[in-house]
């Protein structure tokens, strides 16, 4: 048995399937967990794969770590979507971090990684975490709270989470960000979401006052994968405070490095400068 996410144009990421543990229709999603041969459990949502137990940090590591150490003291942090809890896990690893907000619009995800994924560690019960069900878009049209760092860690841009990667949802983050903030978000395969990606690029700039791109290998995705960084304030994302990364236990994303994070290949560099 085998389970295939077809991307556009014909491209397909397979996994060898032992057996099928869960399937159920949430009501804004088909959530799907099996086991695989090689990579421990995988989680499929509306048939495009989440992650994979063996490697998921390769994830959840560069969407959350450079933008933590780029901030200067981030305390308050906003996640969108990442049911799962791996993204609450590796926000949750930093010291200066007070509270961090979890809102993941379908509780059947979190339900279902808790029991049969368990990668948020113990986060989910951290004092530090509050799980809020609910839409990422109307929780930063409705909150009176100021943030330091949002992430988003959304589905790709289709169905609920299509208006995070809009203009609007964009100008609504920048206005709860403290005068010094960051927003990181995920944005699909460079070679696969092209247009997907471009558009965002241009929605983010004409909002934040510096936008940033990285890409990165990710296990299980069509990879690189995209990473969009939008900058509020005075903050130089290609730096970093190397003392904070001390004793993060990191296996992916490695801050002695950050600055590589900004190789691209040409042809990435000649589609975001619109050439
Ligand atoms: N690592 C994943 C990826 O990029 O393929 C993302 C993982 S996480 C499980 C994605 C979550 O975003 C899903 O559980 C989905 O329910 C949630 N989501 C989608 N749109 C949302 C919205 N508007 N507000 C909050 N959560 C949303």
């Amino acid at each position: 048995m085998h389970f295939i996410e077809w991307y556009p144009r014909g491209y397909g990421v397979a996994f060898k399937i032992k057996e099928k543990l869960f399937e159920t229709q949430s009501k804004y999603q088909r959530i799907e967990i099996y086991e695989t041969e090689g990579f421990g459990k995988l989680l499929v949502l509306e048939g495009t794969v989440q992650l994979v137990e063996q490697g998921e940090e390769s994830y959840h590591e560069p969407l959350v770590h450079p933008a933590l150490l780029a901030h200067p003291n981030p305390r308050r942090v906003l996640i969108i979507g990442g049911g799962d809890g791996g993204t609450l896990r590796e926000v949750l690893k930093h010291k200066t971090v007070e509270k961090a907000v979890m809102v993941e619009i379908d509780e059947m995800v979190v339900e279902t990684s808790k029991i049969y994924l368990g990668i948020d560690r113990g986060a989910f019960e951290d004092p530090r975490a509050e799980v809020i069900i609910g839409d990422g878009m109307e929780y930063v049209k409705n909150t009176k709270e100021k943030l330091d760092v949002i992430i988003v860690d959304s589905t790709d841009p289709v169905g609920p989470a299509k208006q995070l990667f809009s203009e609007e949802f964009y100008r609504t983050a920048y206005n709860v960000l403290n005068d010094d903030g960051i927003l990181i978000t995920q944005a699909g395969s460079v070679y696969l979401f092209t247009n997907e990606l471009l558009d965002a690029h241009k929605a983010m700039n004409s909002v934040f006052d510096k936008v940033y791109y990285f890409s990165f290998p990710v296990i299980g995705y069509a990879s690189p994968w995209s990473f969009l960084v939008g900058v509020k304030g005075n903050i130089d994302f290609t730096k970093i405070d190397l003392k904070r990364a001390e004793g993060l236990e990191l296996i992916y994303y490695d801050p002695e490095r950050h600055e590589t994070l900004f190789q691209m290949p040409k042809y990435v560099r000649d589609l975001l400068e619109g050439k």
